[in-house]
Formats: C-alpha cells, sequence, structure tokens
C-alpha cells in the first residue's frame, strides 16, 4: 500500500487497484504484541488506513480477494473473491507483488488444529479473543525469535504463565550467545519459562476441543493456548510462477529499483530478497522499515515507467545491514551488521569485544545497565555488526552502529564521531565509542587512541 500511495501521490490520474485475501487493508503487524498484552486497548488503533481511506485517495482496495494466477505475457491477473467464490480477471500495467510472507506452521500431530500463528490481524483477533474469553492459565509459545519473546512476554502480563520453547539452545538467533544469555535471565527473572534446545513434538486437546498439553523431545507443558511464532517463507510462489527469479531462501530477486526482471512486474516486502551491505550476500529479513521503504521505492519507478519516461525512477533501495530493535520486558534490545558467529561464518576475519557500563552518567540515580558488543573486522578495520542491550539507551544507539556498518567506517574512526553527550543519555565517551577504543586495539588499528 506503500507503492500505490507512492504511484497516486505521482500520478495523480492512474487507475489504482489492490487486491488483498486478508480482512484488513493496511495495518501495523508490528504492534500486535502490544494489543495482545493490552498495552493497546482495540485492534482498531492498529489500522494504519481504512479501505475507505484508501479510498478518499481513489485507491481502490478489495479485501477477501485472492490473486490466484498472474499471466504476466498477458498483463492480467486472476482473481478468486473468497466472499463469493467467484473467479474473474483484471488487466494491469503495472504489478506490485508484496504478498509478503507465510507463517511456519510444523506438520506435527495438533499444531494445525491447537495452534495459531501471530501473522495477521485476524491472528491477533483471534489470540485475544481466546485470551478474554477463556482466559487461559497457562500457554506455549514455539519459537524464540524476537516475535515470540513479544508475545511470551506480553502472555505474562497479562497473567498467563507463559513457556517459550525453542529449539537452538539460545534465544533470539541473530545475537551472539553471549548477548542471548543476557537476554535468556532478564525473560527468566520476568516470569517467562524458558525451554530452550527442545524441539516441538505435538499437541494433544480434549474433547471439547481445548488445547491441553505441548509435547516436545525433552517435557510435557500444560498449556490451554500454543502460539507459533516459527518465522515466516517469503510468499513467492505466484511470483515464481509468473516467471520471477527466485534467490535466497526462496525469495524473488529484484533490483534496485524492486523490479523482477519479468516485464509489468515489481516485487517489495518479505517477499523479495536484498543485498546485505556487510557481507554482500542476498538475504531476505522480513522487516516493516524494509517493506515501507521498497514499497516507496517500486511506487516511484512504476511512476516513472507509466508516465512514459525512458527514465528510470530516481529512487534506489541500497540493500540492507539487518538493522532490528525490540523492547523486552523494559530492556531495549538492538542489533545491526553481523554477528561475531555470523561473520566468522561468512569467513570473514572477525573479532568482537563486549564491554559493560551505564545508560546515564553513573552518578545519577538509576542509571542503568547498558551491554555493548561491537564487531570488527581485521585487515580492513571496518565495523561488521553491533549489540545492545540496556535498560534505557540501546535502541536508539544501535543506528549509530547501523550507520557505520551501512557505510563501512573504520572502527578507530568511530572512536571520535561527534556523538552527543549529556549526564541524563550517558558518559562523556560513550559507551559505543568505548567498545570501538578497545575494538581498536584488539584489531591492532594503528591510530587507536
Ligand atoms: C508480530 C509481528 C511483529 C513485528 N514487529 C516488527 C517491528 O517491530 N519492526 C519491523 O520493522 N517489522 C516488524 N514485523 C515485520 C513486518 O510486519 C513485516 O516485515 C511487514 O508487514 C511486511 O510487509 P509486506 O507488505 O511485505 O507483507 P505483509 O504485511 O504480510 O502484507 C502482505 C499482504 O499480502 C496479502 N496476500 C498474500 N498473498 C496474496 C494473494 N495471493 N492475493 C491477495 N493477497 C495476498 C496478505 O493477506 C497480506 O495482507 C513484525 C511482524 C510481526 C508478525
Amino acid at each position: 500500500m506503500s507503492g500505490a500511495m507512492t504511484v497516486r501521490r505521482s500520478l495523480p490520474d492512474a487507475e489504482i487497484l489492490a487486491f488483498d485475501r486478508g480482512h484488513d487493508a493496511s495495518y501495523s503487524m508490528c504492534g500486535i504484541p502490544m494489543y495482545l498484552g493490552g498495552e493497546v486497548g482495540d485492534w482498531r488503533e492498529l489500522v494504519a488506513r481504512s479501505v475507505e481511506e484508501f479510498a478518499a485517495h481513489d485507491v481502490r482496495v478489495r479485501l477477501r480477494s485472492e490473486v490466484v494466477d498472474i499471466d504476466a505475457a498477458a498483463r492480467r491477473v486472476r482473481v478468486r473473491d473468497l466472499q463469493r467464490g467467484a473467479e474473474y480477471e483484471e488487466p494491469y500495467d503495472a504489478l506490485l507483488y508484496a504478498a509478503g510472507a507465510s507463517p511456519v506452521v510444523p506438520d506435527l500431530p495438533g499444531v494445525r488444529r491447537w495452534g495459531t500463528p501471530v501473522r495477521t490481524l485476524e491472528h491477533a483477533r483471534q489470540l485475544h479473543a481466546v485470551l478474554e474469553r477463556e482466559q487461559p492459565g497457562s500457554a506455549v509459545v514455539v519459537g524464540g525469535g524476537y516475535i515470540g519473546v513479544e508475545v511470551a512476554e506480553a502472555l505474562v502480563r497479562r497473567g498467563v504463565r507463559a513457556t517459550l520453547i525453542d529449539r537452538n539452545p539460545q534465544v533470539m538467533d541473530s545475537l551472539d550467545e553471549d548477548v542471548a544469555a543476557e537476554l535468556a535471565g532478564i525473560l527468566r527473572d520476568f516470569g517467562v519459562d524458558l525451554r530452550l534446545g527442545e524441539s516441538l513434538v505435538g499437541v494433544e486437546g480434549d474433547e471439547d476441543g481445548r488445547c491441553r498439553q505441548v509435547r516436545t523431545d525433552r517435557g510435557r507443558y500444560e498449556a490451554q493456548l500454543l502460539v507459533l511464532a516459527l518465522g515466516a517463507r517469503p510468499a513467492s510462489r505466484l511470483a515464481e510462477a509468473a516467471g520471477c527469479r527466485l534467490g535466497a531462501r526462496g525469495a524473488i530477486v529484484v533490483d534496485e529499483r524492486m523490479r523482477t526482471g519479468v516485464d509489468g512486474i515489481w516485487a517489495a516486502g518479505d517477499c523479495v530478497e536484498s543485498l546485505h551491505l556487510v557481507s554482500a550476500q542476498p538475504v531476505n529479513v522480513q522487516l516493516g522499515t524494509h517493506a515501507n521503504k521498497q514499497g516507496k521505492v517500486a511506487g516511484l519507478d512504476i511512476s516513472a515507467a507509466l508516465s512514459g519516461s525512458a527514465a528510470r525512477g530516481a529512487a534506489a533501495f541500497p540493500g540492507v545491514v539487518g538493522t532490528a530493535v525490540t523492547k523486552v520486558c523494559e530492556w531495549e534490545v538492538g542489533r545491526t551488521g553481523l554477528s561475531l558467529r555470523e561473520a566468522r561464518e561468512a569467513g570473514l576475519d572477525a573479532e568482537a569485544v563486549l564491554v559493560e557500563g551505564t545508560a546515564k552518567a553513573g552518578y545519577l540515580p538509576e542509571a542503568g545497565r547498558l551491554l555493548v558488543k561491537l564487531v570488527g573486522e581485521r585487515g580492513t578495520g571496518r565495523v561488521l555488526g553491533a549489540q545492545m542491550l540496556g535498560s534505557a539507551g540501546a535502541a536508539k544507539r544501535i543506528d549509530v552502529a547501523a550507520v557505520w556498518c551501512q557505510l563501512g567506517v573504520r572502527v578507530d574512526d568511530a572512536q571520535l564521531h561527534d556523538l552527543a553527550y549529556a549526564p541524563p543519555f550517558g558518559s562523556v565517551w560513550d559507551l559505543v565509542q568505548v567498545a570501538a577504543r578497545k575494538l581498536s586495539a584488539e584489531l591492532g588499528l594503528p591510530s587507536a587512541l
């Protein structure tokens, strides 16, 4: 819809039609854990724009309308009206394919019947309704990525005994083990029953159709609710059938203007692959921040193409560095670039330092703990990645490191960047620069202070 609105702004006379098989037009998925936890009182607050609001901009949105086929040669889509069951065709000059990703639901006994993924606003409404109506005493969340962690916290906030299960030995695989261990401690202290290194085996319910027990390869857990947060696969099947090339993890290959290589088809969001600017590898990173930017770039390029000018759109999507942030039980957790493990797996000669300090000047009350891990490359001296965890100051500080990663800044240069300082926000040597100084020495960089 970001692409659609961009085209609308550029081309006031274009006819714009959007199809979505779901029940809602444009909403914040990112706010779903907050709705489940009660911080957001009504799901309607998560809706960014309704069908009526799009119509006011002359963008027609058809909900419960599934695109079932794309004929790229004839430039037509076939659409199934999910309410009436009828199918019809619509022609297009330009098609933006932004089908997102499909949640992973393992084919294990009882999982499909009793498990609910967290992917759409409809899932959120279903889970919320069970929480309100049945007031479950216990729940199991499977998947310890940031979504599973956020949902487990939300459940505990509502007074539900929540067990979080992941087959990996740590939570949030995108963090290094040492930072993830800190996060695991925070979750346990908050009351989440964390079960790591355990794989889901099946689910059992009772005769009245209620979920009762979740089985893993190491135990059994009582659960009146089962939430699935096992990740999502790029929804690229239709695009592939239309001739689009797939790459990393089944995501659609696009150029920097979000063109797929098939005439008339652009793609954006969770279903596409992006260039990782640190590893130089194609990746599929599913985040709203990228989806919105890519939608806009695609919209600009589509507008340029439709306006008949031979010129390509001016905007280009450069790639990603994997910056992500979340708030867990009053703690901020951020990561960017490559973790030490990822850097070494990518064959880079990487080193890291972990420093601990305070989120405010140490003499202030409640100065709060802050951890910074910085990863750099021997030889080039460039910043490869960072991870931060703090009672405050981690979430936005990670953006400093994100820019270092994106611009290929050297660790020793980073130590002297002009960053803001006042006691309520940190120490006179900001902790990211303390980390940069230590890492410079570790990497043997000549200008280490
Ligand atoms: C619980 C949760 C929390 C999140 N938190 C964050 C966060 O804090 N920060 C962040 O950056 N990102 C976050 N994300 C990720 C972010 O929401 C996604 O990256 C973003 O929504 C992707 O946008 P998209 O347009 O590519 O896909 P989607 O938003 O999934 O939209 C795709 C749409 O396509 C429709 N569709 C699919 N196939 C068809 C078809 N054949 N016909 C018609 N319609 C179809 C679907 O119904 C869907 O509405 C979160 C995601 C979840 C689930």
